[in-house]
């Protein structure tokens, strides 16, 4: 079938590729998928460019943008299942993981879709009565969406729900392991009745079909998440033509427990933390910090529990959490756990490929905990993006020593602070430098609230008002509406 979607018309790429997607979880094969090049990439540009000067889509009120996102939002809710199991057989993430992901794809679209619209602009007091001064919002232009494939469709939906809400033209480009869910929501924003041109797909890999974003002059904004070195090949590359850039990276991120926590509850949730989606978040909460008191009850308990952690398939419905993406990312993952425990980490559950003959045809890796870690460690401050949880103790009630611990990262995207001390949680809450912050809590957000990085983690914010507004040109517009010489010169 052809899946590049291009000027509204679906094709096949120009040197006819095509890629196998096989399910991580057991390696079966669930699509075969168009694969693109560079001059795919440029005809999907050529053509948002085009439906961004002389289209409609851009001189559609905003409203009525905002009402063809909520009609996207009820189609992703008619064909749910549809979507929540393509991406499970792409990702091999947990079936009831995935109908979470599309719940809130759905609510992202339903928010910029709200809020369409609903933002005149600022009238300036000039503080004169012959001049009118207002400040609005434009579209950038044609913008540059690259997504990463742990969350596939979600990640897609923080951009495109927003880029297309200001009136952006835009090309989106999925990670080529996981291309199914974009296909399918570019299906819907067709049905919806997006204009031809307004959104575009190209398929392939990020050198070959992403990376024509950033260098090409009529590209105005690329919107990039995924990993650190990407990020800034596109950011510097994007500078030759001076784009906005937007980038969410990775995180290094702390979760850290004061002894006065609820024991039960902040173990439980160090689990989740980190585990959930088999560490594959962006925001997972990959070092415990904890108070050197309560250090050894709390770590043998968080071992216990991992260990009894069941990994299984997508469809499998003993499993609490599912396989890594790929041969490549288990290899990478192995060898941080290895280097850790060569620095001096001590291995405490896991570290090593499961023997179940089940799971034989997966890239299972078991959740590890390694213990007694510390900060130069490079499984410590590089981002493993695996079942891997490292453990640092701070000085008993020493609060400076543990927000220096938890910000000794160059990442800063989410951390958590764990304490029944609501002064100390507000406290080292505000102190540490990282874009979302949970007190007694983690993992949730709202399509509300922004979402980004400080440090490494990114440049700019994606959900919330700043989310919207990322896509935005703001523009001053004054008028003198009673126009007179004004003799500054004398001739
Ligand atoms: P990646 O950087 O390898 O790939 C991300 C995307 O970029 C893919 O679509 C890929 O094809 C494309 N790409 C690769 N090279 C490119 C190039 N030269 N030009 C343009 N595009 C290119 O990342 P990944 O392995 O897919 O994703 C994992 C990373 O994403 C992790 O570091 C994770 O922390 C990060 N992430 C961050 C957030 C966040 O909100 N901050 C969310 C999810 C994932």
């Amino acid at each position: 079938m052809a899946d590049l979607y291009l000027d509204g018309e679906w094709r096949d790429p120009v040197a006819g590729g095509r890629r196998e997607i096989r399910c991580p979880a057991d390696g079966t094969l669930s699509a075969t998928v168009s694969e693109g090049t560079r001059a795919d990439s440029e005809i999907a540009i050529i053509a948002a460019r085009r439906a961004f000067d002389e289209g409609s889509w851009p001189r559609t009120p905003e409203r009525e943008r905002g009402a063809l996102l909520l009609r996207v939002a009820d189609l992703l809710e008619r064909d749910a299942k549809e979507f929540a199991r393509a991406e499970s057989l792409d990702t091999g993430k947990r079936l009831v993981e995935s109908e979470y992901d599309i719940a809130d794809v759905i609510s992202c679209f339903r928010y910029y879709g709200g809020i369409a619209g609903t933002s005149a602009g600022r009238v300036i007091d000039t503080g004169r009565d012959d001049a009118i001064s207002r400040v609005e919002s434009e579209p950038i232009g044609v913008c540059g969406l690259i997504t990463p494939w742990n969350y596939p469709l979600l990640q897609a939906s923080w951009k495109v729900a927003p880029a297309l809400a200001a009136g952006n033209t835009i090309i989106l480009k999925p990670s080529e392991l996981t291309p199914s869910t974009s296909i399918l929501l570019m299906r819907a924003l067709e049905e919806a009745g997006l204009p031809a041109g307004a959104a575009n797909l190209v398929l392939g890999t990020g050198p070959e079909v992403g990376a024509p974003f950033s260098e090409h002059p009529a590209v105005d904004m690329v919107s990039f998440t995924g990993g650190l070195e990407t990020g800034k090949r596109i950011m510097a590359t994007a500078a030759a033509s001076v784009k906005k850039v937007a980038l969410e990276l990775g995180g290094k991120n702390p979760n850290v427990i004061f002894a006065d926590a609820d024991f039960e509850t902040a173990v439980d949730f160090a689990l989740t933390a980190v585990f959930l989606h088999s560490g594959q978040v962006c925001s997972a909460g990959a070092r415990l910090i904890v108070e050197d008191s309560l250090h050894d009850s709390f770590v043998d308990e968080v071992v216990r529990r991992a260990g009894t952690i069941r990994l299984g398939g997508p469809f499998d419905a003993e499993a609490e959490t599912g396989t890594l993406i790929s041969a490549a990312h288990r290899d990478k993952v192995e060898a941080y756990v290895a280097a850790g425990i060569a620095e001096g980490a001590v291995l405490r559950c896991g570290g090593a490929r499961p023997t179940d003959p089940a799971l034989a045809d997966g890239f299972y890796y078991p959740p590890t905990v390694l213990d007694e870690c510390t900060q130069d460690m490079r499984v410590v401050h590089e981002e493993s993006f695996g079942p891997v949880l490292t453990v640092e103790r701070f000085r008993d009630g020493d609060e400076d020593d543990a927000v220096r611990i938890a910000n000794d990262t160059e990442y800063g995207l989410a951390g958590a602070v764990w304490t029944q001390d609501a002064g100390r949680a507000q406290r080292v809450a505000r102190r540490l430098r990282h874009g979302t912050v949970w007190i007694n809590d983690y993992h949730p957000y709202v399509p509300q609230a922004e979402w980004g990085g400080f440090g490494h983690s990114g440049v700019g914010r994606e959900l919330g008002p700043a989310g919207l507004d990322e896509y935005r040109e703001p523009k001053h517009i004054w008028q003198n509406i009673q126009p007179q010489p004004q003799r500054w010169f004398r001739g």
